[in-house]
């Protein structure tokens, strides 16, 4: 203890440490408590340092400026920032999901910098609803009656289960009750919402029968969710959307479906299997349905809702819908995105989620040549163009490896590890992944504007010993 407390004693003071010429240097341009509180962290981590008995001695005085310049240095750099995604997976949701398009983008800066519609009718000089902005759009593209828009599908289905079926029966098939990542439950959901989960079928088999079976008189809806993530393959059946809506007419209930992704339509022109789309959904019948802004829409993160109009006004009323309220820059981008689906082939050269899925591989092909001769003049890597399989992400089409091609880079002077945490650690993060003793990145994720930063990134990474 004695020991210990003259250890303490010998600490500096933030003043000694202010009067160092060097620690003004450091601090040059910022504001002075920036200083005074990176000078206060490095030294309250000296002193806990100190009481663990993990070090003897007071660190030297040019050890301690240094720990205040990496802490000044890192706060230059945001935490959250852009990262190269060169994994091939098109949706990755720990990098953000969907890149906008740069429309949307602009869209978003450009209500974010000043004073907006966002609810004002300028028109009439009255107050506007903020769902205005969408709404007409949604349902031109879609053929749904009415539209509003939530923080996000998992608050989407919150509040449609809150609004229409609390205390009361949701017929769900067995098959269908699933977690999407991050904890998004169905079940668990059902009991957030004080809606009563009423399980039918088998999971692998649901028959109209089971549906038909379920209904009494405490029936709020039928729902159908889509797995997403999740695939039942061989010995089995589900109920189609049509028959499921007829059925849930015939008993006047609603039918309430979660679409999960939600594409605006077909993917299978770019070679992927039949997946229905937001347009099948209300052409089935489907009275009320909700999907992700930022997943194959390939839009910001949102929770789209459709449906007939008396349900959305009910939805519009509920005391939730206040707390998922989107935001401006969110609206904007959103607008933007759904403006650029007037027009397909708009929509497929400027959603870089859709051109990246419908990149094709001769394209690809041209692309990674360019990257690869960029990263081929370095003489510390041995570079090579190699084919292999890129995944949509997002819990969009999981079983569905998409042919891809990747630069595969084996370092000369320093372990792939290495290489791959220095690529990691960027101020603009390269994400790439190791295969087989190799670092690989997928060109398919990656936009070309990239390129030149990955080769400055590979030629310091590689510099280094
Ligand atoms: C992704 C997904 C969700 C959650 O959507 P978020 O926009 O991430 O909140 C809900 N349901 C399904 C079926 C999904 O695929």
């Amino acid at each position: 203890m004695e020991e210990n407390n003259s250890l303490l004693r010998n600490i500096p003071k933030v003043d000694d440490l202010l009067r160092l010429p060097r620690i003004s240097a450091a601090a040059a341009g910022l504001p002075a408590n920036r200083l005074v509180v990176a000078i206060r962290t490095v030294l309250e981590e000296i002193r806990q340092e100190c009481l663990c008995g993990l070090t003897q001695e007071i660190p030297p005085l040019d050890e301690i400026c240094e720990r205040v310049e990496q802490i000044l240095a890192e706060q230059t750099v945001a935490s959250l920032r852009p990262v190269i995604n060169a994994t091939g997976i098109v949706l990755h949701t720990n990098l953000g999901r969907a890149p906008l398009p740069v429309k949307a983008a602009q869209a978003a800066y450009a209500v974010a910098q000043s004073y907006s519609t966002l609810e004002y009718d300028f028109e009439s000089g009255q107050r506007g609803s903020r769902y205005s902005h969408v709404d007409v759009l949604l349902a031109g593209l879609t053929g749904a009656e009415a539209a509003m828009v939530v923080n996000n599908n998992a608050a989407a289905v919150l509040l449609i289960l809150s609004a229409l079926a609390k205390e009361k029966e949701v017929v769900v098939s067995r098959g269908e009750l699933v977690e999407i990542g991050g904890s998004f439950r169905v079940p668990d959901i059902m009991v957030a919402c004080g809606a009563i989960l009423r399980e039918v079928g088998t999971t692998n088999k649901t028959h109209p029968q089971d549906y038909k079976d379920a209904v009494n008189e405490n029936t709020a809806a039928l729902m159908k969710v889509h797995t997403s993530n999740f695939r039942i393959k061989g010995f089995a059946e589900s109920v189609p959307l049509e028959e499921l809506a007829y059925l849930a007419h015939a008993h006047e209930l609603p039918l309430i479906e979660d679409l999960g992704s939600g594409a605006l339509f077909s993917l299978a022109p770019y070679g992927f299997p039949e997946e229905p789309s937001v347009c099948d959904s209300i052409r089935a019948g489907v009275d009320i349905l909700c999907f992700s802004g930022d997943k194959l829409l390939g839009g910001p993160q949102a929770g789209i809702i459709l449906g007939k109009k008396t349900y959305i006004d009910l939805l519009k009323k509920h005391p939730l819908t206040r707390a998922m309220r989107v935001d401006k820059m969110t609206l904007a981008a959103l607008e933007a995105t759904l403006r650029l689906y007037l027009d397909r082939e708009t929509a497929e050269a400027e959603i870089p989620v859709l051109s990246m899925l419908a990149a094709e591989q001769k394209a690809l092909h041209a692309k990674a040549q360019r990257l690869f001769g960029l990263l081929s003049a370095n003489q510390s890597v041995a570079a090579e163009l190699i084919e292999g399989q890129a995944y949509v992400g997002g819990g969009s089409l999981p079983d569905v490896a998409i042919p891809t091609v990747l630069i595969a880079l084996a370092p000369q002077q320093i372990s792939v590890e290495v290489l791959e945490e220095r690529m990691r650690k960027r101020p603009i993060p390269v994400i790439g992944r190791i295969y087989k003793g190799r670092y690989l990145l997928d060109v398919r994720t990656m936009l070309e504007e990239e390129f030149a930063v990955v080769a400055e990134a590979l030629a310091e990474a590689t510099n280094e010993k």
